[in-house]
């Protein structure tokens, strides 16, 4: 009810062109936009083959196009309500995927609190928080945080982003995680070496299965 009078106030939009749409949508684009979409078929992602410590790896698209324009404006220009339409990307992916086995918790990549306080949201878990909804999967923020507090990533070579996040999270509860399956979820995969980390932090603790899941790669494959 309170998202329907909200709809009314704030007719939901397109994220990519602002074209207004019909009330109750429960993605936020258009019929013309997600045809730009550069969604990538299957799973068609060798990262797997390499020494990575995710059992798979779930990829929406290609980080191009209108999906990277979305992807800085919901990063760096404050719209966190763009949140909602990456996790349903992910949700219909994920719905058609036929060896999908439901997960015991979803995790988004931690930010260190600092970032997250200067940037106000963490990415990446407002989309854990929405897909959580979708599946009906438990999502917690507290298992996972990241202990130093790194350079951005994006003007590193692969060695330097290495270096700048090993062991850079930890497992607060190792109970929470023994034995369970996790989805870890980020929004952008370049080198992979931030989410390799992770799944290594929660593959140490015990965890049985870690699948990780990004709405977009700029890697080439
Ligand atoms: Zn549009």
């Amino acid at each position: 009810m309170f998202e329907k009078i909200l709809d009314i106030i704030f007719p939901p939009k397109c994220i990519f062109c602002n074209k207004i749409l019909n009330y109750g949508v429960k993605s936020s684009i258009c019929e013309n936009c997600n045809l730009k979409i550069p969604f990538l078929n299957g799973r068609d992602i060798n990262l797997i083959k390499t020494n990575n410590y995710f059992d798979d790896i779930i990829c929406v698209c290609e980080y191009s196009g209108i999906i990277k324009e979305a992807l800085i404006k919901y990063k760096f220009f404050n719209r966190p309500s763009f949140g909602r339409t990456f996790a349903k990307l992910i949700y219909d992916k994920i719905k058609g995927m036929t060896d999908w086995e439901k997960v015991d918790i979803i995790i988004g990549v931690p930010l260190h609190r600092k970032k997250e306080k200067k940037r106000g949201y963490n990415q990446a878990h407002l989309i854990s928080k929405q897909l959580g909804r979708l599946l009906e999967i438990k999502v917690n923020k507290n298992i996972l945080v990241r202990t130093k507090n790194t350079d951005s990533q994006s003007l590193l070579n692969r060695a330097d982003r290495l270096r700048n996040v090993k062991d850079a999270f930890l497992v607060t509860d190792s109970n929470l995680v023994k034995d369970k399956s996790i989805l870890i979820l980020d929004d952008i995969l370049t080198t992979g070496t931030t989410l390799d980390e992770c799944c290594k932090a929660l593959k140490d603790a015990g965890a049985r299965k870690v699948i990780a899941a990004v709405i977009a790669t700029g890697r080439k494959f």
